[in-house]
């Protein structure tokens, strides 16, 4: 089923979109964690990271490269995180896979 993701996707719902290529696209958080936080999507509908195959190899390095790009063009230089929820008990709200690109701040660990 398609989420708010989708919509954002199509463009049917604004979003402060950072990056987008032919497979991916990033925009900001609306609730952000840190002072950066970005999520970075497949634009292929994945619902989670339990829903992924083989043919997906490709998709997810593009994402992850593309989230390495984003937080260099965002100048994190000093480290940040990339983050997967998946499903309920790993947090995840939103039913299309993202990458929660989150820098701008010391990370804690272990996270909640
Ligand atoms: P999850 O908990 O699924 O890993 O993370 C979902 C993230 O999506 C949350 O950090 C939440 O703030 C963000 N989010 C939810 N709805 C929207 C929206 O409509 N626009 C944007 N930009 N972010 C959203």
């Amino acid at each position: 089923m398609p989420s708010i993701f989708s919509k954002i996707i199509s463009r049917e719902i604004p979003a402060d979109i950072v990056y987008e290529d032919d497979v991916c696209l990033a925009f900001r958080d609306i609730a952000p964690k840190a002072p950066v936080h970005i999520l970075v999507i497949p634009k292929h509908e994945i619902v989670s990271l339990a829903d992924l195959s083989e043919s997906d190899e490709a998709l997810m390095g593009r994402c992850v490269v593309a989230a390495s790009k984003i937080a260099a063009s965002e100048g994190l230089s000093g480290g940040y995180r990339l983050i997967v929820n998946c499903g309920e008990d790993g947090g995840q709200e939103v039913p299309h896979l993202h990458f929660h690109l989150m820098g701008g701040r010391k990370m804690t660990w272990p996270p909640g």
